[in-house]
């Protein structure tokens, strides 16, 4: 078992190639998921090849069950394919090797109840090793852009869900990733409250010369987003984003707006 500190030496080390701004953020290929093994193995995701450009906007949909999640995760470097490729060649090889490169908002809640939401916010950045200041003045920043300044001191059970959604959100922009990963973030929030979710969302991005993906159902919010990705079974719709490199795609075009 490494130690806390072994762990976070690990991520924070910046190993590898530096990240060149020329490349697309990240590149897969034939990526597949499976879970379990035998007559009870679930593919979860299977055979998607993509580029995420610097700067997309792309908005995946598909039923539930369809594999967005777990896609996501994979691209987030928190899941590890069971076949096919992933990398991050504008990233300088690993989403984690870089704290705060690749930034995602989970499906479920993810705040810590313990901690404020100032808390919930700068700790990412204190794993990353920021100084405590550093950290306050970063976590600080993000809750004024989300328009949350004055919920520092609260806790998460104080909170409504959008206002929870926008912790969550703050969190991940503290860091200033080049890629946003949000998973389902206004799926549980009413329509209104979403997309003041999803317009605050796009204009972090904007700010942070972001990238972004963003998985819903709701097919509003997928319009509010330049590239479409659909979802089915598994894998993507090769009109909505599965680059099939066997036909001859060339796999560096990006996929940008
Ligand atoms: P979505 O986000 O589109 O709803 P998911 O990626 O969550 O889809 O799930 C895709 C499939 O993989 C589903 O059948 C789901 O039950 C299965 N799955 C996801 N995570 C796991 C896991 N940790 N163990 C077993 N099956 C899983
Ligand atoms: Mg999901």
């Amino acid at each position: 078992m490494p130690r806390a500190r072994d762990l976070r030496a690990a991520i924070a080390e910046p190993v590898g190639r530096k990240p060149d701004p020329r490349l697309p953020l990240l590149t897969c290929a034939g990526l597949a998921r499976t879970f379990g093994t035998g007559a009870t193995a679930v593919v979860a995701v299977y055979d998607v090849t993509l580029t995420v450009a610097r700067r997309a906007r792309v908005a995946l949909t598909g039923p539930s069950g369809s594999g967005k999640s777990t896609l996501l995760h994979m691209m987030a470097g928190l899941e590890t394919p069971t076949a096919g490729q992933l990398s991050w060649p504008g990233l300088g090889g690993h989403p984690l090797r870089y704290p705060g490169r690749v930034g995602i908002v989970f499906q479920g809640p993810s705040l810590l109840p313990a901690l404020t939401v100032a808390e919930n916010v700068s700790l990412p950045l204190l794993l990353a090793e920021a100084t405590p200041s550093d950290a306050t003045r970063a976590a600080r920043n993000a809750l004024e852009l989300l328009d949350i300044g004055d919920l520092h001191a609260s806790l998460p059970e104080e909170l409504s869900g959008g206002q929870a959604q926008r912790v969550a959100l703050a969190r991940v922009l503290a860091a200033r990733p080049a890629l946003i990963l949000a998973d389902e973030p206004t799926g549980q929030l009413d329509h209104a409250t979403g997309f003041a979710v999803i317009d605050v969302l796009l204009a972090a991005c904007d700010e942070l010369d972001a990238a972004l993906i963003v998985s819903t159902h709701d097919p509003v919010v997928a319009a509010h987003l330049s590239q479409q990705w659909t979802m089915r079974d598994g894998t993507l719709r090769p009109e909505h984003g599965n680059l099939r490199p066997e036909h001859g795609t060339d796999l560096s075009a990006g996929a940008g707006r």
